[in-house]
């Protein structure tokens, strides 16, 4: 049984609480895709946590937590990942934690590279996190990169490493001519790079430090896929459809694929068909970064609605963009996500709401669009909002359908109806037990 977990919006819908939720009826949870560029929040019995890397799976006992080829790692955010949960009582082990010897390494001079293009842009720059996930996917792509599975070989790299950053220096150079040395030298001071060029030595010594701690988990994922035929394994995705690299707002995407189909070919299944498909979607919108964003809010709404949803990013604590439910681009994500059911989340935020808004359509140049479009009319687009009653009152204790008050389950009605998914679950808190099934 292959299930896979995936955002039908802009990311930061809720899937890490829905995988802790639902990762008890799996035996393996893999990530397929990103790196430490976003995060997922779970609340449990054990504490909060912010999980960045590793698969939610791992806050559940009895889990195998795969980390799969399609990932980007930084190793020195990894580390500290997996400290900070053991330091909680989390227990991670070779057992439970499996890296793929496949999966690529960010190296630090991603990172600066991503400050160094986004600094470039200005006030054009993509909102990237900063934590070089642009970058390295590039050059994986250029095949210039290490792979996890290089840490069990130190000696055999040192060659590679170092040819690898003589010709990152040299793009560094034109950098350098670019910003002038003032601005150059605090760039670089400010990204804890001191004389001006990337250190090959100081880069090779980072993957062997940081890869002699990682080495135990480091596997052939595929070797263990072939050997867990009959397991039921879930695919855990980070971001939303609509920041696909391929169907996604690009640019202003991530640059890996977050659709589920992708999902058995990132994790190390290739030859496997994903059976059911989950998709995640809010009972609002919220986006973070730059990029085209319809439904935005402004002004008092929009605060209102951040405070109630607490919409800050996990990863960055960047305060996120939020707008009213988006009937175009949530029918648009479950359409390239193949999404079997919905599970909405966040319902309860909108309790203070005497209407609640809804995107219904979008108009441009004068005309209905009717479908949601990734083409330049979506920087012009205005949202036509129509609105609901509220439910006004906390519904952080229904467990059932019936516990529901009438508003409320008129508005998941509505938007299963808009969307044409079913919806199978409604979450109506943080917790794990903080949810319903219809
Ligand atoms: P992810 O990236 O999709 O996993 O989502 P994030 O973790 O970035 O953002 C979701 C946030 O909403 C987290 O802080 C969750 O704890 C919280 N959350 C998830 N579901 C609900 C819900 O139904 N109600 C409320 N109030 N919070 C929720
Ligand atoms: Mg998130």
């Amino acid at each position: 049984m292959l299930t896979a977990i995936v955002g039908v919006n802009w990311g930061d819908e809720g899937k890490g609480r829905m995988v802790d939720l639902l990762s008890s009826d799996y035996d393996v949870i893999v990530r397929y895709q990103g790196g430490n560029n976003a995060g997922h929040t779970v609340v449990n019995e054990k504490g909060r946590f912010i999980l960045n890397l590793l698969p939610s799976g791992i806050l559940r006992d009895g889990t195998v937590n795969v980390m799969g080829q399609g990932m980007v790692i930084d190793l020195e955010h990894l580390v500290g990942e997996i400290a900070r949960l053991k330091e909680k009582g989390i227990e991670i082990s070779p057992e439970n934690l499996k890296i793929s010897d496949k999966a690529t390494v960010c190296l630090p001079y991603h990172r600066l590279f991503d400050c160094l293009e986004e600094d470039r842009l200005k006030d054009k720059k993509f909102g990237s996190t900063r934590r070089g996930i642009a970058p390295v996917y590039g050059d994986k792509y250029m095949k210039k990169t290490v792979r996890m599975g290089d840490l069990l070989n130190p000696e055999a790299l040192k060659e590679r490493v170092f040819s690898l950053v003589e010709w990152k220096n040299i793009v560094l150079k034109g950098y350098k001519k670019f910003f002038g040395a003032y601005a150059w030298k605090k760039l670089f001071t400010a990204n804890g790079y001191e004389n001006g060029a990337i250190d090959p030595s100081a880069t090779y010594d980072w993957l062997v430090k940081n890869g002699d701690i990682l080495k135990e988990y480091i596997a052939d994922t595929g070797a263990f896929f072939l050997a867990a035929k009959d397991k039921r394994i879930m695919f855990e995705a980070q971001l939303g459809a609509l920041r696909d690299i391929d169907y996604g707002i690009f640019p202003y995407t991530s640059s890996s694929s977050t659709i589920a189909s992708y999902a058995p070919i990132g994790a190390g299944i290739p030859y496997a068909k994903v059976d059911e498909v989950i998709g995640i979607v809010k009972a609002y919108s919220s986006c973070v970064g730059e990029g085209p964003f319809v439904v935005e809010m402004d002004g008092k709404e929009a605060e209102d609605l951040r405070a109630a949803g607490g919409e800050y990013g996990a990863a960055t604590g960047r305060p996120r963009r939020v707008g009213a439910f988006d009937v175009l681009a949530s029918r648009y994500g479950a359409r390239v996500q193949g999404a079997t059911a919905l599970a909405l989340t966040k319902l309860d935020v909108l309790a203070y709401m005497d209407k609640i808004p809804v995107c219904v359509d979008y108009e441009a140049d004068g005309k209905r669009l009717g479908e949601f479009v990734t083409d330049e009319r979506l920087y012009r687009a205005k949202p036509v909002i129509e609105y609901l009653d509220g439910f006004k009152c906390d519904i952080n204790k229904c467990r059932t359908k019936a516990d529901l008050p009438e508003n409320a389950l008129k508005y998941v009605e509505y938007i299963e109806k808009a969307v044409g998914v079913k919806i199978k679950y409604v979450s109506v808190g943080q917790a794990r037990e903080d949810y319903l099934e219809l």
